[in-house]
């Protein structure tokens, strides 16, 4: 069953942003885990009006949701916000005013171990490259971890101070009508201590920037918009955490000759008027070589010939698509004296009952009289 974002949140369909902000702040206030510790159905009813919110604060995703449900929303690629650590990262600000930054800080170790950003990566890679699959080797700057301090921003041998100002715990609480506010401390950032010395490395960062190549195996078939998705190659952690990844997202150029379709290759085939008329056999290029079709008489313009297993192998596995050739028949432009006089006696033995070249045609089309 698809859930009801509207329904969960109580507001109605024609809701205004204002409106749908109002309503989850009085949600996300009730069911807070802070007010609420251990109610797991709270912590559940916390969690779906944040996913409800998420979608409906976002003129792109409502507009998805409007229309295909949440079953469109996760086609379209949204799998929801995801744990408390998300919630409180995306919605922030809601709950900046709220309980001071106290929602994420209580659950956030400060000291803890920080995980590495995920990096993007767009690469363009050529028509055929994207059919055929190929091996690349980008290059990438991107803060990683610093190898002297191993992410911790101290200089090896020494230790930090803890804070005197909040005592290590990284917040300080004041009280604020009806709330008591924990901000993080003013001394510390928040860290809880002070990095009295510093590593030289990464001046206490934790991270450097380095520039690093990365290989990567294109499989064959892939399009524009694929994503490929390197487990650890994102930015470093700090202070033992793991690193991000990186997603490598492929553009695929266009080509003279070839379009592609999915697995589909389409392409148009020049002929002369005679080679159409009176049949041929040529080789035509496809995207694996060359191949040899054979034209029939009589073949028209747009008349299409289908080649199968012409076309791009398919991503998941066996099998490939097809190849679409397009007749286009040319016309020559000059003629030579020899060549029109043949042509003049071609028309002379034209066949009177060929009503396209015929004056019955052009009759029955100015008398209106083409029939159904
Ligand atoms: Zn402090
Ligand atoms: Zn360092």
């Amino acid at each position: 069953m698809d859930k009801d974002y509207y329904n969960i949140l109580g507001v109605a369909r024609t809701a205004t942003a204002d409106e749908i902000k109002k309503a989850y702040r009085k949600l996300a206030m009730q069911y807070h885990p802070d007010r609420n510790p251990g109610d797991q159905e709270a912590e559940e009813k916390f969690k779906v009006a944040a996913e409800a919110y998420e979608v409906l604060r976002d003129i792109e995703k409502r507009k998805i949701y409007d229309r295909y449900g949440a079953e469109g929303l996760r086609n379209s690629g949204y799998s929801g916000p995801g744990n408390f650590e998300d919630i409180f990262s995306s919605f922030g600000d809601i709950f900046g005013d709220l309980f001071g930054f106290s929602g994420a800080g209580n659950r956030r170790r400060s000291q803890g171990p920080i995980p590495g950003n995920d990096l993007r990566y767009d690469l363009t890679v050529s028509f055929l490259d994207a059919v055929h699959g190929v091996e690349k080797e980008i290059e990438i700057n991107k803060r990683d971890t610093c190898w002297t301090c191993e992410g911790s921003g101290i200089r090896p041998g020494h230790k930090n101070k803890t804070c005197a100002y909040c005592q290590g715990a990284g917040q300080v609480t004041r009280s604020q009508g009806f709330f008591s506010i924990r901000t993080p401390c003013p001394e510390c950032q928040g860290q809880g201590e002070i990095i009295t010395d510093p590593c030289n490395e990464c001046h206490g960062a934790g991270l450097i920037t380095k520039k690093k190549k990365v290989s990567l195996k294109i499989p064959a078939g892939v399009d524009t918009g694929a994503r490929m998705r390197l487990r650890g190659e994102g930015e470093g952690g700090r202070k033992g955490g793991p690193s991000g990844d990186l997603y490598v997202i492929i553009h695929v150029e266009s080509h003279n000759f070839f379009q592609r379709d999915g697995d589909l290759i389409y392409c148009e085939l020049p002929l002369s008027m005679t080679q159409a008329a009176l049949g041929c056999k040529l080789d035509v290029p496809t995207i694996h070589g060359k191949k040899n079709l054979k034209i029939p008489k009589g073949t028209q313009p747009g008349q299409t010939f289908r080649l199968p297993g012409e076309g791009v192998p398919s991503l998941r596995g066996q099998g490939k698509g097809d190849m679409v050739v397009e007749v286009k028949v040319v016309i020559p432009k000059k003629l030579s004296k020899r060549q029109e006089e043949l042509l003049q006696e071609f028309v002379s033995l034209e066949s009177a009952d060929d009503e396209h070249h015929s004056e019955g045609f052009f009759k029955k089309l100015f008398s209106g009289n083409l029939g159904a």
